[in-house]
């Protein structure tokens, strides 16, 4: 029997193992389907985590650490997908993929977001052969060519400024008159000389062949289409929640979450049922940072404990 089954390994699941394991629980496993790090290690930098400014480092760079010192204090990692998480009495039952349940007498869910698709044409079907969700995997695939990048927000503007230091130019495509990004993010999008920003636009399709990408349709706010040839289009419209280890045989939820299917926490990651916690992107209102995930592992793990001793 585990004292506490953690499922994702990001910035939340890591922090929580490192609280959970630094404060004295002894059975402690993070079930992470990969290697343990999250979706920062897709990104291609990271300048808003205090103490660590180093902007040639990549988010793989910046989740090393993280590792070696979360694993310090005796966390387990077992690479496993976990399939479900069931109540058994007044303990769980972790259903593994291809493996035997396991028991724990409480969890903490980090499973986190993954990047959306823009629903546009053409999306699917060229998906991984010129549309990408991730410019540090595939950026250097467009090394001197045109690509096109879409959404508004810090991630879109981070990924068009790392692509443009690879790609020949970078047209930043946003549905909006204005980005939702940082400041300093914005001015340094704006002052860089191959990225072309191009607002109160959508993509309507997705065109190619079979090498892949050749070009993009863009509708403007009057209406009017035009057709801008490409090489790629990276795609930043936000996240879907993974929450489906959390969903139960008859479809419902084993705690309660919102229409987004955001997990509803009070302050101190507490979900509506006892000895189930959540943190990270997976939980309400959360500003999808790595330094909030981190907090909220913190805050989950020294929760677990106090719930554990009371319960002994
Ligand atoms: C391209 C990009 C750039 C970003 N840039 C920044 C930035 O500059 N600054 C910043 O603060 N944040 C940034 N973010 C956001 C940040 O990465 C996230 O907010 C943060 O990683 C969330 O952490 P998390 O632990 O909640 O979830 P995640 O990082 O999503 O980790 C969840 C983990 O759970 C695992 N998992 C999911 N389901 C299962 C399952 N069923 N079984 C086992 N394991 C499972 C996944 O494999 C994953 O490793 C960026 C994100 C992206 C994608």
């Amino acid at each position: 029997m585990l004292d506490c089954a953690i499922i994702g390994g990001g910035p939340a699941g890591l922090t929580a193992g490192l609280y959970a394991t630094r404060g004295g629980l002894k059975n402690v496993v993070l079930f992470e389907k990969g290697l343990p790090g999250g979706q920062i290690t897709q990104s291609s930098e990271i300048e808003n985590y205090p103490g660590f400014f180093d902007h040639t480092k990549s988010g793989m760079d910046f989740m090393d650490n993280w590792q070696k010192q979360c694993f310090n204090f005796g966390l387990e990692h077992r690479m496993d997908e976990v399939l479900q998480i069931q109540k058994d009495g007044e303990n769980f039952s972790i259903q593994i993929a291809g493996k035997d349940p396991v028991s724990t007498k409480s969890v903490i869910v980090c499973t986190g977001s993954t990047p959306k698709r823009a629903g546009i044409v053409g999306e699917d079907k060229f998906f991984g052969r010129g549309v990408s969700t991730c410019a540090t995997c595939d950026g250097f695939f467009y090394k001197n060519k045109e690509v096109a990048v879409l959404g508004g927000g810090d991630t879109a503007l981070e990924e068009a400024y790392y692509l443009s230091n690879i790609c020949s130019k970078v047209y930043l495509i946003h549905r909006r008159d204005s980005f939702r990004a940082a400041p300093s993010t914005i001015q340094r999008v704006q002052n860089k000389e191959n990225i072309e920003i191009v607002l109160n636009t959508t993509v309507t399709q997705i065109l190619g062949d079979d090498m892949g990408v050749n070009s993009i349709l863009l509708k403007d706010k009057n209406g009017s289409e035009t057709k801008l040839e490409i090489s790629g289009i990276f795609v930043f419209v936000g996240h879907n929640v993974n929450n489906s280890v959390l969903k139960t045989s008859e479809n419902n939820f084993l705690c309660d979450v919102n229409e987004q299917g955001q997990v509803i926490v009070n302050l101190k990651m507490h979900t509506s049922l006892e000895g189930l916690f959540a943190a990270g992107d997976i939980r309400i209102d959360a500003p999808k940072q790595v330094i909030s995930a981190a907090g909220d592992g913190a805050v989950a793990a020294l929760e677990v404990i106090s719930y554990l001793q009371e319960r002994s």
